[in-house]
């Protein structure tokens, strides 16, 4: 195209008359560029307005999710502060009950104090909502701790509980108390560590608390003898047995029949020796009978 002008031919259908324009070179360019920019400026203006409204319905559907979250997020809060109070009530019972156990205090306590109505802006956001839950896991391990204690201290009352001797080890009757007395052999006076409980000979022997029995053999003075270890230093001694039914190392319970009724070893007649030691340090028998 090296031509300076051009000529532009319309022809009518079914008409002679021939139109005939004359362009130069350089106005046909200045044509086309316009043109084309047109077309550029239509396409841009088009992209925009389908990308505003793209954005606008984006936009909408942000809003109603945000919101959404919102009441979502007050939801969680609200649940969040019952959890808060229900927490404070159950720190309180626990209180209460190491009160009556006499346990220390529990450790500084994020429950403590809290309390009250559920604070009025509940739309705090997520950072005060994870405080809040971190503060709760950590009201819960701390009770948790303490549950576990008190179950521990429970435990070991029960324990102790049934390692208290308690009741009359025979049916009969308390013929020779504890203390000094007159020895019935040859009158001296002379420390008695137990109690006698005359019975028939034969009569069933029964531990007066669970234990461990510690000894079951004939022993010089308390001829047939049976000795209990029940934990927190407490023992139980039945002497002057004619039978023994437990073996050294057997677990009774309270009430379990250890022995039967007899005269053997220092002895006058057909009763029980009871004693009851504690740390190895005779005690009356008569407190726990
Ligand atoms: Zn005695």
């Amino acid at each position: 195209m090296s031509a300076k002008k051009f000529t532009i031919l319309i022809i009518p259908e079914g008409s002679h008359r021939v139109r005939r324009f004359n362009l130069r070179r350089g106005l046909l360019g200045t044509v086309l560029c316009f043109g084309l920019l047109f077309m550029v400026g239509v396409s841009l203006l088009a992209f925009d307005y389908f990308r505003v409204n793209f954005d606008r319905k984006e936009l909408v559907r942000l809003q109603t999710q945000a919101s959404a979250q919102q009441k979502e997020l007050r939801r969680l809060a609200v649940r969040l502060a019952d959890l808060r109070q229900e927490m404070v009530v159950l720190a309180q019972n626990d209180a209460k009950v190491r009160v009556m156990a006499k346990l220390a205090k529990p450790k500084a306590d994020a429950m403590n104090g809290v309390g009250g109505p559920p604070e009025e802006d509940v739309s705090a956001g997520f950072s005060e909502l994870q405080q809040q839950i971190d503060q709760m896991v950590r009201a819960i391990d701390l009770r948790r701790e303490s549950q576990e204690e008190i179950q521990g201290f429970l435990n070991d009352q029960r324990s102790l509980l049934a390692a208290k001797p308690q009741g009359m080890p025979v049916k009969g009757w308390v013929t020779s108390a504890f203390g000094v007395r007159r020895d019935p052999f040859n009158g001296a006076r002379k420390m008695h560590e137990g109690v006698d409980i005359a019975s028939r000979t034969g009569t069933p022997v029964f531990a007066t608390a669970d234990g461990i029995v510690t000894q079951a053999e004939t022993v010089s003075g308390y001829g047939k003898l049976v000795v209990v270890d029940h934990g927190y230093g407490f023992k139980t001694y039945y002497g002057h047995n004619s039978k023994l039914f437990v073996k050294v190392g057997q677990r009774v319970k309270r009430g379990e029949k250890v022995a039967a009724v007899g005269n053997t070893g220092r002895s006058t007649g057909p009763h029980v020796h009871y004693e009851v030691r504690r740390n190895g340090v005779p005690l009356n028998p008569r407190k726990y009978l």
